[in-house]
């Protein structure tokens, strides 16, 4: 039986159903609607169109807030605030004649990585997106960590340096605020000011830098640019040896924006990791990138749909 994933972002709406062998069919997509009627009604309107004549066991939303799972409904959406509240289950279900599930997009992101992706040849997997943000996901003994309420697995905010740049979550120095691109983009446009006469001080002469300016000049062999990766990766790595401590992972998936900067970031992140986390923990795991790319959010609430006695449509 198939699932329809749908994948709630702030600008767009991607649903498509997912096949038990991670095969996405039939995806459509629409631009986020402002307004919380237009907002529930353009999902619906996605999840029917995308399911079309298909056979379909349930539907999974993955939205990019705070979920709480025993009411399924979003609390906090800092990109998408119309969603905060709705009872989305209850919603969908009726507008759809589907059984729904409401999941957190780095969650869901995460079990796609896990089925689908990198994750398919282990049990125990850490997923991190960087991108505007930073997401996180645990995977522990083939299970998704969601916590007590649903809003467990929040790596991107978890304090990496007390006195650091302040959140957007408001706590100061979170992995979020020294490794997401926008950390990134702030770190660049400092050592551009240190450093005028760098290839990156003369793109902040022309434009605001942006994270890819960063992986684009460092590419070209630009020394502040490298720097600034090479600082954002250390700081990754002090993120990732406390999850490695924590959860002993196989392997650790890097995705979002920021990893296209491939090893320029992540030969710093590994060398912390064998630095400050613990045998043998350290010597186990493995840290790349994530290998779905943005196909990861539908795949994963594919995965996660569940039916209505609760078990997932695609199996676990
Ligand atoms: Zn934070």
């Amino acid at each position: 039986m198939n699932a329809i994933g749908v994948d709630v972002g702030g600008t767009k709406i991607g649903a498509g159903v997912v096949t038990p062998e991670g095969e996405i069919l039939n995806e459509v997509r629409y631009p986020t609607a402002a307004g919380r009627e237009r907002l529930i009604s353009s999902i619906a309107q996605a999840v029917v169109e995308s399911r079309d004549e298909y056979e379909v066991g349930g539907v999974c939303l993955s939205v990019p807030g705070t979920v709480l799972s025993a009411e399924n409904k979003v609390i906090d959406a800092p990109n998408l605030h119309a969603i905060e509240g709705i009872p989305l289950k209850d919603e969908l279900e009726e507008r759809t004649g589907l059984t729904a599930t409401v999941e957190n997009d780095a969650n869901a992101a995460a079990w796609g990585e896990f089925r689908f992706g990198m994750g398919s040849e282990v049990d125990h997997l850490i997923f991190l997106t960087l991108g505007t943000g930073v997401g996180g996901g645990v995977i522990s003994h083939g299970i998704l960590l969601r916590g007590a309420q649903g809003a467990g697995g929040e790596l991107g905010h978890v304090t990496i340096q007390a006195t650091g740049p302040r959140c957007a979550c408001g706590n100061h120095g979170c992995l979020e605020a020294l490794a997401s691109g926008t950390a990134i983009a702030r770190r660049a446009r400092e050592v551009a000011s240190e450093k005028p006469d760098s290839a990156l001080g003369r793109r902040a002469v022309e434009r605001k830098v942006l994270g890819e300016d960063v992986t684009e000049l460092a590419r070209g062999g630009d020394a502040a640019a490298l720097e600034v990766l090479e600082e954002t990766g250390t700081w990754l790595g002090i993120g990732l040896a406390g999850f490695v401590n924590v959860f002993n992972p196989e392997a650790i998936a890097i995705g979002g924006g920021v990893a296209r900067a491939g090893n320029l970031i992540l030969d710093a992140a590994r060398r912390e990791v064998r630095l400050r986390a613990t045998s043998p923990g350290r010597d186990l795991v493995k840290i790349k990138g994530a290998t779905l790319g943005a196909e990861s959010g539908v795949l994963g609430a594919g995965a996660l749909a569940r039916d209505e006695s609760g078990e997932y449509v695609l199996g676990s």
